[in-house]
């Protein structure tokens, strides 16, 4: 198999750009002022964004003590936070909330500190840049070097999975660079804690005092990875960054990860270099196999070197990253729905779809995210898609890339929402006189006409016909095939003590052949138990009736107890 080189997809969150450090070559730093801290709503947007787009990392960078610069503390206690840590600690349990695993770059910090942050975080950081002490330096009190390796010491006895790195070209001299290396390879012979050292390329910023300073050559990049490789125990991953540097004339120096590249957000220390999209990046690897990681490396995982709150995150990211494969999800959908998004794949005939956390009722008026949400629900469509299959019904599954991801084939959809009623309850009950519960005579089909901002008005037949939306036996083929599934999941659901109420089915069509298509889910079936009445579907959401992701895993639980949800 061909070398492999790693990376993280993450989201990038500067929770404010003030520091107390002044760094000759830096222009992430900002005074105190308006936009200062990142607003925890903006926080979430973004962390949503990147859970959307199927990121696994939430990388908290930020400047180091800002509550030492004057004036910066009201900006913080507008959002109710006293330290940036706090704002840290509360933004990085929304990061666990929505489904990413937290990676924090605090700059400096006490071991009491590191300890508060470990139960919201994979994996912490911290660059040591150089040993050296040069003039680039001069106003920074954090970047001593004393006090970067002292902290990098305090994470080894934490057991804190770390990341940390040198930056060329800020005026240190060749032999400052292998002895920065010789520290760091120093520090993880004692503790075992050091995952990945970072080789970074200083880039010039006009407008700072380094402007004119030449930067990192390819040269010195090559070198110091070759460097890297001889000095620093093996398995100790090298990094360097795909958007400051040459990558592909730098790899076959001894690279092996790439770091984290984002779909969401820039590199706010480096804006003006745009991260390489996911596609240019396969091309970049060309020769070597591109791999996707979490932000806490295998090793540590197996080691158990993070906290139980985390767990759950964990396996779930790990999973999905492992059925991702390599094979990349393009960075723009082709379609967003309300609870999923559809991607081009490589294959021209198929498609892939993500299962958001995405929650809607009420065409759209009501918008929630849950954890989970968007696994559950691919889970309980893969298994439908799979039944009706074996019923001989041409569904469009074809397989699933990852939890919460179907690869499908491409279908030219029909735009009716056919809907299969067996109890009267929901829009019935509304526009007809018939009490919710009461057991229709036999299953009806009803078709609405898909159309968000019509409101998915109900269509007819005759209307159907005459909008050249089917013609007469491609609705009769549909609506005989609605029928079929509501048999074959009717029984189904009655094994196991669930009454099907009614359901949504949508439908395209591929090379003549009429297939089901989006989802059945629990977002798209009305279930009540059998014995209680209780709903364990969307309308707990729609109604506020409970804790709705709790109904879902109550469904799977009964229809595949062995699904581990
Ligand atoms: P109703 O017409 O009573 O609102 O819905 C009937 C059934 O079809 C319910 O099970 C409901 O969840 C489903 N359904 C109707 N419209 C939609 C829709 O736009 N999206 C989803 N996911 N399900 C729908």
């Amino acid at each position: 198999m061909s070398p492999v080189i790693t990376y993280s997809r993450n989201v990038f969150l500067p929770l404010t750009f003030v520091c107390r450090n002044i760094c000759g070559y830096c222009i992430f730093r900002r005074p105190p002022g308006e936009g200062c801290v990142l607003s925890p709503d903006e926080v979430i947007r973004v962390l949503r964004r990147g859970a959307e787009a199927g990121c696994t990392e939430a990388l908290f960078t930020f400047g180091e003590h800002p509550e030492e610069v004057a004036g910066f503390m009201p900006f913080l206690e507008q959002y109710g936070f006293g330290s940036i840590l706090e704002y840290c600690h509360a933004m990085a349990e929304e990061a666990l909330r929505l489904g990413l695993l937290p990676h924090t770059n605090a700059g400096i910090m006490t071991a009491d500190e590191m300890r508060y942050l470990a139960d919201v975080n994979a994996s912490m950081g911290l660059m040591l840049e150089t040993t050296a002490d040069i003039p680039a330096h001069r106003n920074c009190p954090g970047k001593e070097p004393a006090r970067r390796i002292a902290m990098i010491e305090d994470a080894g006895r934490l057991k804190i999975p770390f990341t940390t790195g040198i930056l060329l070209g800020i005026g240190e001299t060749r032999s400052d660079r292998r002895e920065s290396l010789e520290v760091i390879a120093g520090l993880h012979r004692k503790y075992g804690h050091i995952q990945e050292i970072i080789i970074q390329n200083f880039c010039p910023k006009p407008g700072t005092d380094m402007s004119a300073f030449p930067g990192a050559t390819l040269r010195d990049m090559q070198e110091t990875v070759r460097m890297a490789k001889e000095i620093l125990p093996s398995d100790i991953a090298i990094q360097i960054p795909p958007n400051l540097a040459d990558a592909a004339q730098i790899l076959p120096c001894g690279v092996t990860d790439l770091g984290g590249i984002s779909p969401v957000t820039i590199d706010y220390v480096n804006p003006e270099h745009p991260w390489p999209a996911f596609d240019e990046l396969a091309a970049l690897t060309k020769g070597y196999t591109l791999k996707e990681r979490l932000c806490i490396y295998p090793e540590y995982i197996r080691r158990g070197w993070y906290h139980p709150r985390l767990r759950d995150c964990i396996i779930s990211l790990e999973n999905t990253i492992h059925m991702r494969g390599t094979s990349v999800i393009p960075a723009k959908p082709l379609y967003e729905g309300k609870a999923k998004s559809v991607y081009a794949s490589e294959n021209p005939d198929e498609l892939i779809v993500v299962f958001r956390n995405d929650m809607t009722a009420f065409n759209g008026v009501k918008h929630d995210q849950f954890t989970d949400k968007g696994r559950l629900n691919a889970t309980a469509s893969e298994f439908f898609m799979k039944m009706l299959e074996a019923e001989g019904i041409p569904t469009h599954h074809i397989r699933m890339s990852a939890p919460d991801t179907m690869i499908v084939r491409r279908l030219e959809m029909i735009p009716l929402e056919v809907i299969v009623r067996n109890v009267a309850a929901g829009s019935m009950t509304k526009k007809y006189p018939v009490k919710e519960g009461m057991v229709l005579d036999r299953p009806v089909v009803t078709i609405d006409y898909k159309d968000d901002e019509r409101g998915d008005p109900m269509i007819n037949d005759d209307l159907i016909e005459v909008l050249h939306i089917l013609t007469a036996d491609e609705l009769r083929k549909v609506k005989e095939m609605a029928l079929h599934v509501n048999k074959v999941l009717t029984r189904f659901f009655d094994k196991c003590g669930i009454r099907l109420v009614d359901f949504k089915l949508e439908f395209g069509k591929a090379d003549g052949t009429i297939y089901l298509g989006d989802e059945i889910s629990m977002d798209s079936m009305r279930l009540w138990d059998k014995k209680t009445g209780e709903s364990f579907d969307k309308d707990v959401y729609r109604f506020d009736k409970g804790d709705v992701i709790a109904a879902y895993r109550n469904v799977l639980k009964r229809i595949i107890p062995d699904s581990g949800v």
